[in-house]
């Protein structure tokens, strides 16, 4: 299997894995960009936003809910965050394995850089 994020749902590969259920993983980035910044990544292979379909709804719902519980435990919620998910080249994806990036802990523009 050469998907890295299959990898680490998995337990092939190590990483700092933060949250844990039946549809996602969580796991920090190794580049953070903020002080808080998580990888949400669904337990299935999926490897853009254009490969959704209509029964992955109550996944990318999940991915979005973990995100949200996350914030909480890290006390993000009140003050802001971001949550960002890249597709293909212009939208700056490197990994093709679907992610949601959350990132705190700093003030974001708008529009991004
Ligand atoms: P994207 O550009 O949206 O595809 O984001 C991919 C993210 O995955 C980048 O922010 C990378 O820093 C991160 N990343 C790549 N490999 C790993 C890894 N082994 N563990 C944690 N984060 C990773
Ligand atoms: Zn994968």
């Amino acid at each position: 299997m050469t998907c890295i994020f299959c990898r680490i749902v998995n337990k092939e590969i190590q990483a700092d894995i933060v949250y844990e259920d039946d549809w996602v993983i969580a796991f920090a980035d190794i580049h953070p960009q903020a002080a808080t910044h998580l990888l949400i990544v669904p337990r299935k292979h999926i490897s853009t936003i254009n490969q959704l379909q209509e029964q992955d709804a109550e996944l990318a719902g999940r991915m979005i809910l973990a995100a949200k519980k996350l914030a909480h435990e890290r006390k993000l919620s009140e003050n802001g965050y971001r949550l960002v998910m890249n597709c293909n080249a212009d939208g700056g994806q490197t990994v093709f394995h679907l992610h949601l990036h959350l990132l705190g802990g700093r003030r974001f523009g708008w529009p991004p850089g």
